[in-house]
């Protein structure tokens, strides 16, 4: 079937950026998302900016101007190690409602739910998954955030929880923070981030499990976290879910017929991040307390790869013994 008309619910990051390049092509497509301008969507907004700039060029965006702070050291520690320092590789904090915002600019959009016929439906819900439905299973994991105006480290800061628990996080923001958490459950939660003192506090549930096998039902095919194309490992989703929606766009170019499209996609989505899978089996694997043999050194080189593409400057033998005891 050949696909005339688009809808895409949810204008975050990945549907507002496949929005502007289906209509930049020549696509009519109708974006729907009841949420009120500028509602904060809990996120930390750190993000490679190398990264980020590759896909805002092809929307004509400069990604520059939307940053809020730059890593210039980043800080880990972890329950049994005293602080380590890496340099960026381009971490930062951006003004993600401010450039969400600028990729639909001018864009046909509603703020409410789909309705309507369309011939394909795009479900850009992040971690609601709402129009393609409930997953076979899921790992969603809490989350916290504080918007302050001080933190107890002036740059990036991140403590992991013991176990692979979880993580905090203070990132700089210009002239605030986010300081958060997300931990395996709430117990860990509250015990690992205490109230500060705040302007905003936001919370909602991440999801760490890839979704790559249950991307598309019949006319519904899903991007960003929808599908679970966040980092097992850092919670990374910014980026990630933009190159699942490059990937879909791509698909959408080079076919005609729906069915073909999305069964390429859902090809293209495995093959781009399988690792994923990887990355969760190791996050399991660390939190059911098991052993590390020598086979595991590839999913350990694989989450040094992951935090490098999150823009930090990540040495394993650092830290080594935190994430392998
Ligand atoms: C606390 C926290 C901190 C995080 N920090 C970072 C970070 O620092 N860096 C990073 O890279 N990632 C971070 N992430 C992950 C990242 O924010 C997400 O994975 C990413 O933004 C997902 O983008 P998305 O477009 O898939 O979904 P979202 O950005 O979640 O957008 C989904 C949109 O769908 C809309 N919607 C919901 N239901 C419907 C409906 N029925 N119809 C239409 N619209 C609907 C919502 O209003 C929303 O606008 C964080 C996540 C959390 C929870």
């Amino acid at each position: 079937m050949k696909i005339e008309r688009i809808a895409i619910g949810g204008l975050g990051m990945s549907g507002s950026y496949l929005m502007r390049r289906l209509a930049d092509s020549g696509f009519d497509v109708t974006g729907f998302d009841p949420k009120v301008p500028d509602y904060y969507i809990p996120c930390g907004y750190a993000t490679n900016i190398n990264k980020l700039r590759q896909y805002m060029r092809k929307i004509g965006i400069d990604a520059d101007e939307y940053i809020l702070s730059s890593a210039s050291k980043i800080t880990f520690s972890g329950h049994d190690f005293r602080p380590v320092e890496f340099g960026s590789m381009g971490l930062c904090t951006f003004d993600k409602n401010r450039l969400e915002r600028d990729m639909i600019a001018g864009l046909n959009t509603k703020r409410e739910r789909i309705s309507g016929e369309y011939d394909l439906i795009v479900d850009a819900t992040g971690v609601s998954r709402s129009y393609l439905g409930e997953p076979e299973s899921d790992l969603l994991m809490p989350a916290r955030e504080y918007l302050t105006d001080a933190s107890d480290h002036p740059d990036f800061y991140f403590h992991f929880f013991q176990g692979g628990k979880g993580y905090y996080w203070e990132f700089p923001l210009g002239d605030h923070f986010h300081v958060g958490a997300g931990a395996i459950n709430l117990d860990v939660l509250d015990a690992n981030l205490k109230p500060v003192p705040h302007l905003l506090i936001t919370g909602r549930k991440i999801r760490l499990k890839p979704l790559l096998d249950q991307v598309y039902t019949e006319n519904i095919v899903g991007i960003g976290e929808a599908i679970g194309t966040v980092s097992p490992i850092t919670g990374e989703g910014i980026i990630p879910s933009l190159r699942s929606a490059e990937i879909l766009f791509q698909c959408m170019k080079k076919g005609e017929d729906r069915e073909e499209i999305v069964k390429d996609y859902s090809r293209e989505i495995m093959k781009g991040f399988r690792h994923y899978n990887d990355l969760y089996n190791l996050l399991i694997k660390v939190q059911k307390g098991e052993t590390f043999h020598i086979r595991d050194l590839k999913s350990a080189m694989l989450a040094r790869k992951d935090l490098r593409n999150f823009g930090i400057d990540f040495r394993i033998t650092r830290v080594a013994k935190h994430f392998l005891s």
